[in-house]
């Protein structure tokens, strides 16, 4: 049987990213005045925008929303908007997107801050909240599996198999012992599509959709994957079945002037 197909969105605006906060070396650089609030920044706005086009144009996906966002009146009234045409499903992106493998073991601290968000986000979403769980910018270590089991989620995508991003797994962790490590679980992991056509695993999702080199290679797996029939929730949350998870930002809707999309065709 063919392989079904997932698409998911992650809901990060630029005060999010690691650059900018969350990340014990690589939050350095101060934003300016207009991203430093809890409103979308200008460019959340326009890629607000060009996704609710997408969703218009017959487009559907789970998005992996960060749950303080929901604080935003203005980002709240958008998702509610976006959950009535009833093709999209909202899913955990962490409560503030901090990068927790990277600081090393803090089960209390992450136990404490996912409880928070899925009370938030399960509230919010209702009949369209599924348990699943993306790790703020792919940092996860296996020590957050059994967190996510104890919270009750079902499925994880956070792991990114490609030699680029190993050292997001934690200090001495692989993808193997994060892959184990969910599966002891009895969680289901979706992981983000790569592309091994040149014998390395490349990264073909999220960031590498824009990165020179990547790009081009990102394009084409995405054409690779682009007719298979979309994934049923069931299939998703179901280890038997064969599901290629894509990924891309609410971010990216933002580029070309507001009228990018996936590359899909
Ligand atoms: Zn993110």
């Amino acid at each position: 049987m063919k392989p079904k197909l997932w698409l998911t969105v992650d809901s990060d605006d630029i005060r999010h990213i690691p650059r900018h906060q969350g990340h014990p070396k690589r939050s350095k650089k101060k934003l300016a005045e207009p991203y430093q609030v809890s409103e979308p920044s200008p460019d959340l706005l326009l890629g607000m925008k060009g996704f609710s086009k997408w969703i218009d144009d017959g487009g559907s996906a789970t998005l992996f929303v960060i749950a303080e966002q929901l604080e935003s009146p203005e980002f709240s009234k958008w998702l509610e908007e976006l959950l009535l045409t009833e093709r999209i499903l909202i899913a955990c992106h962490g409560l503030s997107h901090r990068s927790w493998s990277a600081w090393g073991e803090d089960t209390e601290g992450f136990s404490h801050a996912l409880a928070d968000a899925t009370l938030r986000l399960k509230e919010f979403g209702g009949k369209h909240w599924r348990p699943w769980f993306r790790a703020p910018a792919g940092y996860i270590a296996p020590w957050m599996a059994e967190v996510l089991a104890v919270h009750g989620y079902r499925v994880d995508s956070s792991v990114n198999e490609s030699w680029l991003t190993r050292r997001k797994t934690g200090p001495l962790n692989s993808w193997a012992a994060v892959k184990t490590a969910v599966k002891e679980a009895g969680i289901v992991e979706r992981e983000w599509l790569i592309n091994r056509e040149f014998g390395v695993k490349f990264p073909v999702c999220g960031p590498a959709l824009h990165i020179p080199l990547l790009k081009t290679i990102s394009k084409r797996s995405w054409r690779s994957v682009s007719l298979l029939e979309k994934a049923h929730p069931i299939e998703v949350e179901n280890a038997d079945c064969d599901v290629v998870t894509v990924y891309w930002h609410i971010l990216d809707h933002a580029r070309k002037k507001g009228d990018w999309t996936p590359p899909f065709v």
